[in-house]
């Protein structure tokens, strides 16, 4: 049955980055905003985050610059704001802490960190000793060169954080339609008039494109696709074994990105053994939802288990369980937030880079911007725009792949 009401902006997609949008949008009364999604919140991607939300564009991640910097603190302080009025997202400001096991991870990832010329106040080199203080112990002194420490970093439940803001969405006056696959976009003289979904057609002014690993399903139809590259992502939670609740949150490049973080007493952790370009796992991605990739959880746990027994000597990191999302990767690991080029009133984001929880809200003010008025004058929104990269450039997922710059 068609929706009768009338429909400003239609967002597709409820993870971080369509809610973020739609909260923005509500916030700058931008009329009836309805975000619709095949599944309901979290169910995609951002069910399966980490949650770690940091600076990263202060010494950590060289692909990333001021603007990034920007949205990162905005994402720190957005959550702060959702904790505050009563959202239980599982909201610590425990720091982020950069570990090296080696010199050369010393020098390549941790110095940078130390002495960034933005680095945030507060902001120290830790020697191994004060590591494995900072850590409650949690990291062997034995095992690590030193640390750098982000005290004002975050964690939060990215999935606790997603169903928070569909919430803010409804209190806000938005519509959530959730079981509701959208199927076509409606066009009429290259201007967008909705969406088709099996429950009738939406019909609206403007469509937000937030479905992150299924953008190039819908897209692809408007003459426009997304330089993505889909990648499985493994987090793995490990029995519970009297992690204290304050352990900042842990990367250590030089394990091949590992990540490590404290939940629910036990750790959750994944790193580059967890990983794999979708395209090499047939079959892995269905119509939406999760990935089920269980032999990247074997790889992990055969790869990366001797080594964090070593890192983490006194507590249990055996694979207690385990959940996959999709992050998609850009040529240029920038996001891809802005109109899709040759058809009015369509606005893509997505490319989050693994980093969509984090960047969320701040993407989501600077596309309520750009929808709104054409433009942003918070952020410059030009080095996200879909158009930086000219069309026909990367036809395939593995042509992206081959113009990433390495991962930090
Ligand atoms: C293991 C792991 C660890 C991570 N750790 C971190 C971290 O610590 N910090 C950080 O910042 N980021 C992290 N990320 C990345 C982060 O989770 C993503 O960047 C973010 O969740 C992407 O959000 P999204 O809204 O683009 O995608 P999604 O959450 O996947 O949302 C897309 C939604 O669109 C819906 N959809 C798709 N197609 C349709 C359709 N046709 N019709 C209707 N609905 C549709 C889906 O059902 C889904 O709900 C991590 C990711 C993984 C997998």
């Amino acid at each position: 049955m068609a929706d009768r009401a009338q429909t400003d902006i239609v967002v597709v997609g409820a993870g971080v980055l369509g809610l973020s949008v739609a909260c923005h949008l509500l916030d700058r009364n931008a009329g009836r905003v309805v975000v619709v999604d095949a599944d309901t919140p979290a169910a995609g991607t951002s069910g399966a985050g980490a949650g770690f939300v940091g600076l990263w564009a202060a010494g950590y991640a060289d692909f990333f610059t001021d603007g990034e910097l920007t949205l990162e603190q905005y994402g720190i302080d957005y959550y702060r704001d959702l904790a505050e009025h009563g959202a239980s997202i599982d909201h610590r400001v425990n720091g982020n802490l950069y570990a090296a096991t080696t010199e050369d991870g010393w020098r390549r990832w941790v110095e940078p960190v130390v002495g960034h010329a933005s680095a945030p106040p507060g902001t120290r080199g830790l020697s191994p000793r004060e590591t494995a203080e900072a850590t409650g112990g949690v990291l062997s002194a034995e095992s690590v060169v030193g640390a750098a420490l982000h005290p004002g970093g975050i964690q939060i439940s990215a999935g606790r954080a997603t169903r928070a803001l569909a919430d803010r969405l409804v209190a806000g006056g938005g519509v959530l339609r959730t079981h509701t696959r959208v199927t076509g976009l409606l066009t009429s003289d290259r201007a967008v008039t909705g969406v088709r979904t099996a429950a009738g057609d939406i019909t609206a002014k403007s469509v937000v494109l937030a479905c992150g690993a299924w953008t190039n399903a819908l897209v692809p139809a408007l003459g426009y696709r997304a330089p993505l590259m889909r990648v499985v992502a493994t987090r793995v939670i490990s029995p519970p074994s009297g992690v204290g609740a304050d352990m900042p949150t842990v990367m250590v490049p030089d394990l091949y990105g590992l990540w490590l973080r404290e939940h629910r007493g036990g750790l959750t952790y994944g790193n580059g053994d967890g990983y794999a370009p979708l395209f090499e796992l047939d079959g892995a991605l269905g119509e939406g939802g999760r990935p089920h990739a269980g032999q990247l959880v074997e790889r992990l746990a055969e790869l990366l288990s001797p080594r964090l027994r070593k890192l983490v000597p006194a507590h249990d990191t055996s694979v207690g369980w385990w959940l996959q999302g999709v992050p998609c990767m850009t040529p240029d690991r920038r996001f891809l937030a802005g109109p899709v080029p040759g058809v009015r009133g369509v606005h893509v984001v997505t490319g989050d880079n693994e980093a969509g929880v984090t960047h969320g809200p701040g993407l989501g003010r600077m596309m309520a911007d750009l929808i709104l008025d054409g433009g942003s004058t918070w952020i410059d929104p030009a080095d996200y725009r879909l158009d930086r990269f000219a069309p026909g450039t990367f036809p395939t997922e593995r042509s992206v792949l081959a113009a990433m710059p390495a991962r930090r």
